[in-house]
């Protein structure tokens, strides 16, 4: 009887546990699916801010392109690229973009002037904008228009989702650096001012930066003769 009864209280006792089991395992599917329910409308939202601030970026771009088309001409050519805040990336915005206008043929002296204010321009997305942090995402583009007869206009922009610029004139200012190890000279906006015809610098603190420059390349005469 005993047997019967211990029998019946180990089979109540084990159902019990497996019923505490069972009912600690669901729990646990709730609270995983819970999770995963509001992970995917985190994600869900990160993703509808991406979106809007890819199509503000985009608008912006176009705007920017009109305006563009306005005071130079039709728009022919476009590249963009993004890579992370790695210091090695810097010379694959260099050789980029000058892959971008090799086409064009253009003199060396151009060549190198772009290529170091391309060079600033990352160096500055990147040590700045993420602080040296190698995770952030610096967008490349760049943009060649008609520009008279013989020429082209060429646009580049450096753009990054880092610290942003707290004052922008004081930051453009010959020897301004907020470097702490005072390695840097100050003097990057200088020579992107000095080596293209046209500097534009767009920044809000905690949002980021956007760098624009313009440069003139003349065609040369054989490209037409080709046409
Ligand atoms: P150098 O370019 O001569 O090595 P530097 O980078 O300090 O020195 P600039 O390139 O002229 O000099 O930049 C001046 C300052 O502007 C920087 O020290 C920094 O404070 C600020 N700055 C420039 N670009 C950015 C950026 N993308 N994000 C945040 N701050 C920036
Ligand atoms: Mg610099």
């Amino acid at each position: 009887m005993m047997r019967k009864t211990d029998a019946y209280g180990t089979e109540k006792k084990k159902g019990a546990a497996d019923m505490t089991k069972e009912t600690k395992a669901e729990g646990t599917a709730d609270m995983a699916e819970e999770a995963k329910a509001a992970e995917t409308v985190s994600m869900a939202k990160e993703a509808t801010a991406e979106g809007a601030a890819d199509m503000a970026k985009e608008a912006k771009t176009e705007a920017a392109n009109a305006a563009c088309e306005a005071k130079a001409g039709k728009l022919v050519n476009e590249m963009r690229l993004c890579f992370l805040s790695r210091g090695e990336n810097e010379s694959l915005a260099r050789i980029a973009v000058a892959g971008f206008i090799a086409c064009l043929d253009p003199t060396l002296d151009v060549l190198d002037d772009i290529r170091t204010a391309v060079s600033e321009a990352v160096t500055n997305a990147i040590i700045h904008g993420y602080q040296g942090k190698p995770d952030g995402m610096v967008y490349l583009s760049a943009f060649l228009y008609e520009k008279g007869e013989h020429g082209c206009l060429l646009r580049v922009d450096v753009e990054d989702t880092g610290i942003g610029i707290e004052n922008i004139d004081k930051a453009m200012e010959p020897l301004y650096s907020t470097s702490p190890d005072g390695e840097r000279a100050g003097m990057g906006f200088t020579f992107m001012k000095a080596f293209t015809d046209h500097l534009e610098v767009e920044s809000k603190p905690r949002l980021g930066t956007c760098v624009s420059m313009w440069k003139e390349v003349a065609v040369p005469e054989a490209f037409h003769e080709e046409e």
